[in-house]
């Protein structure tokens, strides 16, 4: 009788993109071991608002604008993703609130960009965006791959590690991936130092204010610093104190919040997409470089890999995240 043995692959760095990874190979039939020498959710992902939002993404950070189609594609495999997962997508949607003048010009980017919103109680209201809880759904993913057979090793995956296996899946973040691929160097990092208050909206739309998100949730989330350049973890309360105050002006209760910070680094590519997709390398597919959207981009950027793995088309968006667009001479 003929045995098939399944291929063994690599999946290095267990935050949203690689446990989506291990994840989706799993789910496809591959012997697949997780490799992280950090603790559960004490990375980007741990640390992110865990928010699914073209429409947000799109109207307030200009690097994102052109990926709006992209984006939307990306949150739309979330539902099919999560069948069968301990894993709740939140749809509450986006609630824009401000001075007259500020929402005018907010109003404007939606139209321009043929976004459909609501005027409801003088805020801008649209129902495109969704959201997750970031370090439950890590735990999530990984019980998931668990119960399926796949394996999590808590240390660093190194170049010696390669020989074991017929692939590795980078998906290491702004992290050091032991220089296994070229293509890393087209990164960059950016630091993010986002509040977590004690008290403030536990349910309903993510808030989003001049130069602040308000998230909702057991610890709301104010977010986000966008420090370029910077992969230190250091708590910086200068660089935090124009989101409170812009989180108080949106909810007056958060004055008497307790809020404790938590820094993640982001690691970005210079057209803010990721790099996915087959290395110089051979036997590495990188998963990195997500941005501020790591979470949104997850099961897409996973199918991706999936793809390339199994020789299948990887489809439209693959061109836009080829992982050798910044290295080819
Ligand atoms: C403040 C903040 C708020 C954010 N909010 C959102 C949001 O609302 N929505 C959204 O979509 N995105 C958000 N993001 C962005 C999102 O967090 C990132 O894009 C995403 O976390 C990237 O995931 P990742 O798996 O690539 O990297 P990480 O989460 O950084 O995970 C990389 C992992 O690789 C491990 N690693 C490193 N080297 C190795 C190695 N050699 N071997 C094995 N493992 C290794 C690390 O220990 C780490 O656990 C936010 C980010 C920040 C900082």
């Amino acid at each position: 009788m003929e045995t098939k043995l399944r291929a063994r692959v690599a999946v290095a760095g267990a935050g949203a993109i690689g446990s989506a990874a291990a994840l989706t190979l799993a789910r496809a039939g591959f012997d697949v071991t997780l490799f992280d020498p950090g603790s559960p959710g004490d990375n980007a992902s741990g640390v992110a608002a865990g928010m699914l939002a073209p429409v947000a993404e799109a109207v307030f950070d200009p690097v994102s604008t052109p990926h709006l189609a992209l984006l939307r594609r990306a949150r739309d495999r979330w539902p099919a993703f999560v069948e069968g997962l301990d894993l709740a997508i939140l749809r509450d949607g986006l609630r824009v609130e401000g001075e007259a003048a500020w929402l005018a010009g907010v109003a404007a980017r939606f139209e321009a960009l043929g976004v459909p919103f609501q005027r409801r109680d003088g805020a801008l209201v649209d129902a495109e965006d969704w959201r997750i809880e970031a370090r439950p759904a890590l735990a999530a993913l990984r019980n998931a791959f668990e119960a399926l057979g796949g394996r999590f090793a808590p240390r660093a995956f190194t170049a010696g590690d390669l020989p074991a296996f017929s692939a590795v899946v980078l998906a290491t973040g702004a992290g050091d991936a032991g220089g296994l691929a070229p293509e890393l160097a087209a990164l960059a990092p950016i630091k993010g130092q986002i509040l977590r208050a004690d008290r403030g909206p536990a349910t309903g739309p993510v808030i989003r204010g001049e130069g602040v998100y308000v998230c909702p949730g057991d610890s709301p989330a104010i977010g986000a610093t966008m420090e370029l350049g910077r992969a230190d973890l250091t708590v910086d309360p200068a660089a935090t104190a124009a989101l409170r105050a812009a989180a108080i002006r949106l909810r007056p209760e958060l004055a008497e919040a307790v809020l404790t910070t938590e820094v993640g680094i982001r690691a970005a590519t210079p057209d803010g997409l990721p790099l996915v997709g087959w290395s110089a390398t051979p036997g590495v597919i990188l998963a990195v470089g997500a941005r501020r959207n790591g979470w949104l981009l997850a099961p897409l950027v996973a199918d991706l890999v999936a793809a390339y793995l199994k020789g299948d088309n990887p489809g439209p968006d693959a061109a836009s995240l080829d992982a050798r667009r910044f290295s080819r001479t």
